[in-house]
């Protein structure tokens, strides 16, 4: 048996430990073909099936058809930044976007980059630091597009509905809370995910784009790497992708479905661990300040106060001495934040909720 211990970053993060093991499994032999994963070519036939399952069970996962396609590609989040608009602004058509923290404005500067004017930020949240998800926006109808951040990994923060923007399509970077509960991904024209926090190993991002986004990008004149339609035609294998990033994320995809049992469940489960916590920090609010107002909350990234920033330091490296590691708050804001994604055991939170416990009365 190896050493686990209660691992709270925010990305990359913990795994299942069944795909850690099988994964490892295949890294010494894949398959009884005599090599490794990590040696596969990615136009063989045994990664090939890989690859396409992974597509299937994110469209299954998703409940979407034909009408969309899933990618797998390189870059991170941050290169859809600049993808999205360098693909899908239309010129005199704004793309419109929901400041909700620190991801949101790196995506509003890629956007900028390309073009200024034709940048709009519609809502906003900085007014209080981040700490809530706004609910009016002021949609131009002409847009190219709404994008919105579905959770702020730094700040805490989550939507908890999907914006309606009638014909306007609507973009969201997922990266933080992919596939971890059920929502209506129909509504989406695009999806995009860094996989490192809640859907495998860093190293590939996962991006679910819809055929009338993929239409735009046919005539324009762009490196072809940064043109989703190369990537569509391909069916993600134009050049070399992670082989083995996307090995992983398949098996963490066979694993909600099939250990997990699906959304639905691991919904639960997330709301479960969050719940825990969220009630510990109110229970004990004259210690612990949770950062979030309430309907805002995250159900993957929970962030709080402690009385100074002294304790909060004691606080970090006394939880690292119980097994409980990354819980320091995101250097731009502070405190502590507990990431607590699909894959995070419910033990952990207990085990935290006790040290809070312990901690408060200590100190
Ligand atoms: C981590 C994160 C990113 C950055 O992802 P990279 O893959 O490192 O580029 C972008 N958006 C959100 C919401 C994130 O949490």
């Amino acid at each position: 048996m190896v050493k686990r211990v209660y691992n709270f970053f925010a990305g990359p993060a913990t795994l299942p430990f069944s795909v850690i093991e099988e994964a490892s499994k295949n890294v010494l032999e894949f398959e009884n073909l005599g090599f490794s994963i990590l040696e596969i070519s990615h136009r063989a036939k045994e990664f090939d099936n890989v690859i396409k399952q992974a597509q299937k069970d994110v469209k299954e996962l998703m409940g979407l058809g034909d009408d969309y396609h899933v990618l797998f590609l390189q870059g991170g989040a941050s290169l859809q930044f600049h993808m999205i608009p360098l693909n899908l602004m239309g010129s005199g058509k704004p793309a419109l976007y929901i400041n909700t923290g620190a991801w949101s404005k790196k995506a509003i500067k890629e956007s900028q980059l390309l073009n200024k004017e034709n940048t709009k930020v519609v809502a906003s949240s900085e007014d209080k630091n981040f700490s809530y998800i706004p609910k009016d926006f002021t949609l131009d109808k002409n847009a190219s597009y709404l994008h919105i951040t579905t959770n702020n990994t730094i700040f805490g923060t989550e939507y908890h509905y999907i914006p309606e923007t009638g014909d306007v399509p609507l973009i969201a970077d997922m990266s933080s809370d992919i596939l971890s509960r059920k929502l209506d991904f129909k509504k989406f024209a695009l999806i995009y995910a860094g996989a490192q926090k809640n859907l495998g190993p860093a190293g590939t991002t996962l991006v679910v784009i819809r055929d009338d986004m993929v239409k735009r990008c046919e005539n324009k004149t762009l490196p072809t790497l940064l043109n989703y339609k190369t990537h569509v035609d391909k069916e993600s294998l134009f050049n070399t992708p992670s082989v083995f990033a996307v090995y992983v994320v398949h098996l963490v995809l066979k694993w909600i479905k099939e250990e997990m049992g699906g959304l639905e469940n691991v919904e639960k489960y997330n709301r479960k661990k969050a719940d825990l916590l969220y009630s510990a920090i109110d229970e004990m609010s004259d210690f612990y300040r949770g950062t979030a107002e309430k309907d805002s909350r995250s159900l993957m990234n929970v962030t709080c106060r402690l009385p100074n920033e002294e304790l909060e330091k004691k606080f970090v490296s006394e939880a690292a001495e119980r097994d409980l590691i990354g819980l320091k708050g995101h250097r731009s804001v502070g405190g502590i934040r507990a990431s607590i994604y699909n894959a995070f055991p419910y033990e952990g939170v207990e085990k935290l909720v006790d040290f809070m416990k312990e901690f408060r009365k200590n100190n």
